[in-house]
């Protein structure tokens, strides 16, 4: 019997999630266990194969049963070597041989992506874009992380950075300085921490009535609530962002005029009133036939896309072997 199973493991900066993919995409079963990175990359590593370990017990198999290994962490990277570089995720990794470190232990294929990309491919296969034939994947949390699939390939780029929509530029003229240091980024507008730093600013420019002013620890989902609720200020925040979130989108129209846009992370919870609001105003901002044409959707695989994703490079990497 031809062996068609994967694991993915996706590497997070609070926790690590390795699962068991079949080759349809079915998840057999699924293993957590915290990064704890502050132990350092030797410990990290093991704690990776232990997660490995895990998953492929709970999903009642055996190293033997799985055909490859895909691993997806975040950046700094260099793809094709198969390095974590410099991740401010995972401090005090540094140049961290993942690929070869798991392909020593368990003597598999071992495929090594970014997370955000792997997500991207996840929604791409059994997600959101099963029937896209190129997708934008943008992942609204704490950051603003993005994906690109074009032809069933996950585009990294040549140094490793790759579909960083995060971090294009929208707004130059007095720009927000943005996580990574730079100006102007998309991140600096639309991630969750972004809504609520402009929140906080708009409640300290003006004399604003507003509900949230005096909140304690305001996040974005009490500034979408807010809005719900009627309040004209956060009805204002929730608004630029939908429009920031229209921008970006509509440079990746106008750059690679995909099938499909995916919005996932923890923001997509704001529902479809803001995905309304998206769309609306990509069809003011794009080119007609893009603009009509682009489905814009939420995604469906939720946090399981970064190991659901894992697997499937693991599985594109014996796939081309197989096919060589
Ligand atoms: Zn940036």
């Amino acid at each position: 019997m031809t062996k068609r199973m994967f694991v993915g493991l996706d590497v997070g900066g609070t926790s690590m999630k390795a699962g068991v993919v079949d080759d349809a995409g079915r998840v057999l079963a699924s293993a957590s266990l915290p990064t704890e990175a502050h132990h350092g990359q030797e410990f990290g590593l093991e704690r990776m194969c232990e997660t490995i370990r895990q998953a492929v017990a709970d999903a009642g198999l055996k190293m033997d049963d799985i055909a490859a290994i895909g691993v997806a962490t975040p950046g700094t990277m260099d793809i094709p070597a198969g390095l974590i570089l410099d991740p401010p995720n995972l401090r005090p990794w540094q140049n961290v041989p993942v690929r070869a470190h798991i392909h020593k232990v368990f003597g598999l294929p071992t495929a090594f992506q970014n997370d955000a990309n792997a997500a991207a491919l996840g929604e791409f296969w059994i997600g959101a874009g099963t029937d896209a034939h190129s997708m934008v994947l943008f992942t609204l949390g704490t950051g603003v992380g993005g994906g690109i699939i074009i032809g069933g390939m996950v585009v990294q780029g040549e140094h490793s950075h790759g579909a960083e929509l995060g971090h294009m530029k929208i707004e130059m003229t007095r720009p927000r300085q943005c996580g990574c240091g730079r100006w102007g980024c998309l991140e600096a507008y639309a991630s969750a921490t972004a809504v609520v730093k402009r929140t906080l600013d708009a409640l300290d420019a003006g004399e604003e009535k507003s509900s949230l002013r005096g909140t304690r620890d305001l996040t974005a989902h009490v500034v979408f609530d807010a809005a719900d609720a009627g309040d004209a200020l956060a009805e204002r925040i929730v608004e630029e962002t939908a429009y920031y979130l229209a921008v970006g989108t509509t440079n990746m129209l106008h750059i690679i005029d995909p099938d499909m846009v995916v919005f996932g992370g923890g923001m997509i919870a704001a529902g479809d009133h803001f995905l309304n609001r998206i769309r609306k105003h990509v069809k003011e901002l794009a080119f007609p036939v893009p603009a009509e044409k682009t489905q814009l959707c939420f995604a469906t695989l939720g946090v399981d896309a970064g190991f659901i994703g894992a697997a499937a490079c693991g599985r594109q990497l014996v796939s081309e072997r197989s096919s060589a």
